[in-house]
């Protein structure tokens, strides 16, 4: 068809068409699929690479559509940030997930102190509600802020102006974890991380991939060694994420990581599934 411009073709393609109208039909369906309930959360637990034990989880959620079945977030994350969605789908995220962390704390106290990290959207982090939502949240299900980590990407920080940063340092500076997440994805500015409110840091995925064999690229160890002994010396903790192998496992303890999550570990699942890798971990 001739664009309405006039100056431009687009080709047919059915399956372009396909997916548009699915991906138009998805946006129009989210409001209503919030309401009727239809989104759930996956956990995937947090290994301490010091012990092995569970520590926590992070919080991933899910739509079980009527027609399409589950959904990952790749499919409806970006619609939701488009249509502003994300705001209320977010606080219901983190208002299930802390509602399930403090089901952990009652009933398997004797795991231990027990986080959880909840993603939040670049959205969610201009949205004027965010401080006291979250204070309301936990204060509600009596969780303690320092039970919960808030997952933010490094693209959404990077170059961010005061205003932006005020909220999450308010948090902060309350006792919630700020995690900077998807680090070293090409927006890397080490020096930035001090002006950040961030005491976590989860190195990207590419990085555990660059340990799959055994020994890695020397190259990758150094940078990694490079990335972790710096991320320390700023008094922040290294989370890797996408530990698919005991190879890379085993490296990532020796490069001084400390904490651990991948299919290596557990996939994400549900909640029961954790109370039995926390349980188990506890008991020995
Ligand atoms: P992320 O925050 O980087 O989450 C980690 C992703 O890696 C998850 O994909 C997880 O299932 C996957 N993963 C975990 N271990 C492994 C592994 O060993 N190997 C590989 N190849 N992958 C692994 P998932 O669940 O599809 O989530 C994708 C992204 O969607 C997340 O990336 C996050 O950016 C976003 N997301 C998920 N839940 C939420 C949410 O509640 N709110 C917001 N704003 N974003 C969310
Ligand atoms: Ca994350
Ligand atoms: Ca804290
Ligand atoms: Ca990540």
């Amino acid at each position: 068809a001739k664009s309405a411009g006039g100056n431009r073709y687009e080709l047919a393609d059915p399956e372009a068409d396909a997916r548009a109208i699915t991906r138009h039909g998805l946006t129009t369906a989210l409001p209503a699929a919030l309401d009727r309930g239809e989104f759930f959360i996956e956990y995937q637990p947090l290994v301490y690479l010091g012990d092995g034990s569970v520590r926590g989880a992070e919080a991933l959620v899910r739509w079980l559509h009527p027609q399409h079945g589950v959904l990952g977030p790749d499919r409806f994350i970006p619609l939701a940030e488009h249509t502003g969605l994300i705001v209320p789908l977010g606080r219901w995220v983190l208002e299930e997930s802390v509602r399930q962390a403090r089901v952990w704390q009652d009933r398997y106290e004797e795991a231990g102190p027990f986080r959880i990290n909840v993603n939040l959207s670049p959205m969610q982090l201009t949205h004027p509600g965010l401080v006291a939502d979250t204070v309301d949240i936990l204060e509600r299900f009596g969780l303690e802020p320092d039970a919960l980590c808030l997952e933010v990407t490094e693209s959404a920080l990077i170059g961010a102006d005061d205003d932006l940063l005020k909220p999450l340092r308010r948090l902060s500076e309350m006792g919630v974890d700020i995690a900077l997440d998807d680090f070293g994805t090409g927006y890397s500015n080490l020096a930035n991380l001090r002006r950040l409110p961030v005491n976590v840091l989860k190195l990207d995925r590419s990085f555990t991939q660059g340990m799959q064999q055994y020994p890695a690229d020397p190259v990758d160890l150094k940078i990694v060694e490079g990335i972790v002994s710096l991320a320390h010396s700023l008094g922040l903790s290294v989370t890797v994420e996408g530990v698919e192998t005991g190879a890379q496992a085993e490296q990532l303890k020796h490069l001084g990581c400390d904490t651990a999550q991948g299919w290596y570990y557990a996939r994400p699942g549900p909640p029961d599934r954790l109370h039995e890798l926390a349980l188990a971990d506890a008991t020995g």
